[in-house]
């Protein structure tokens, strides 16, 4: 398999095809891998989603979510469901890393061919026969539209489709906040004539905060938030404490970082937490400043150039003179 006419000739027999989205999966991945299943599903395609962690709750709404399989939980069925696979889609993550042992173990499965859908910088060689990386697009999500849109099956997609596709496209741009142009909207115009509530899913995403997110965002604003004037710069801190006092579940502190960039003359926010064994960074910008090229300098990471993370092994603290250090060195454009 080499090209999407190869896919779509592929597809035309009933296949068993695995979706993997990416670690801590975001609305993106599942948006994504969901529209896509919903895709394939009634053309008669056996299609499994398979992600390394828990995707956050606010996702719930989404109907067959609960199917998604995680890696991390259930690796002996997520990897009999692998071996049993025709084929792999590699859908908003552009490494094999990205997945972890899912990934490891998608590398010795060599006779599956694998395609990659997805909007990231860069992707890895060899990661896939068929490579659809756009990193133009706004989110994977928006690039499923526009493959089966150019595999000419556009009038197949139902709201059943659009609906989490819609979701994905909401999240990655922060309600069309970033990555948007003038084919996204073209994407987003085909999807509100098909039929997608648009209102119920901005009060799903965006107004669905509990309680507890609340009150830690409050912590992280008065008590964890720093500012670096001189480089325009804040960071917000997190430590193993933090996430026991405020039972912290994954998925809590998901959009935190963003409200650094709010505050006038900040253009580069990090949100830099202590996990069991690792300190994770996530990285915000505005402009031409580059996070994604700090983030794979200085943090093993990567990403787009407004919104990329990465981790590192050493403590919080260290973590946090690295990246001032980063700052130090002056902040990439690009
Ligand atoms: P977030 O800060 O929301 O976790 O991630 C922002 C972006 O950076 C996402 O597009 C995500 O794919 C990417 N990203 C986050 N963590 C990592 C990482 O450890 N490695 C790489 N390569 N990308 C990451
Ligand atoms: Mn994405």
């Amino acid at each position: 398999m080499q090209s999407l006419a190869d896919l779509r000739s592929f597809l035309e027999s009933p296949r068993k095809i695995v979706l993997f989205g990416h670690r801590n999966p975001d609305g993106d991945a599942i948006g994504s891998t969901l529209g896509l299943k919903r895709y394939l599903d009634p053309l008669g395609h056996d299609v499994e989603i398979i992600v390394p962690s828990e995707y956050p709750r606010f996702l719930s709404f989404l109907d067959g979510v609960e199917d998604v399989l995680v890696f991390d939980t259930h690796p002996d069925n997520c990897k009999s469901v692998m071996k049993a696979a025709d084929l792999f889609i590699l859908m908003d993550f552009n490494s094999l890393e990205r997945i972890d042992k899912a990934g490891e173990f998608v590398a010795t499965l060599t006779d599956t061919p694998r395609v990659l859908i997805d909007h990231h910088l860069d992707p890895d060689d060899d990661i896939a026969q068929v490579v659809v990386s756009r990193p133009s697009a706004s989110s994977t999500c928006e690039l499923v539209y526009t493959v089966i849109k150019e595999m000419g099956d556009a009038e197949n997609v139902t709201p059943h489709i659009a609906e989490p596709l819609m979701v994905g496209i909401l999240t990655d741009t922060g309600g069309f906040t970033y990555a948007t142009n003038a084919e996204l909207f073209r994407v987003v115009g085909d999807l509100f004539e098909i039929g997608v509530d648009n209102e119920k899913l901005q009060t799903e995403i965006f107004n669905s905060m509990t309680e507890k997110q609340m009150r830690l965002l409050g912590h992280c604003l008065a008590n964890r938030m720093e500012l670096i004037k001189e480089h325009n710069a804040g960071l917000i801190t997190l430590t193993k404490r933090d996430y026991e006092q405020f039972d912290i579940r994954r998925g809590d502190t998901e959009g935190i970082v963003n409200y650094l960039l709010r505050i006038e003359g900040i253009d580069l926010a990090a949100f830099i937490t202590e996990q069991p064994n690792i300190t994770k960074l996530s990285l915000r910008s505005r402009g031409d400043i580059s996070v994604q090229k700090m983030a794979a300098e200085y943090f093993k990471g990567g990403g787009h150039k407004n919104a990329s993370g990465g981790y590192s092994h050493a403590g919080l603290r260290s973590t946090v003179s690295r990246f001032r250090e980063a700052l130090e060195a002056g902040v990439p454009v690009g």
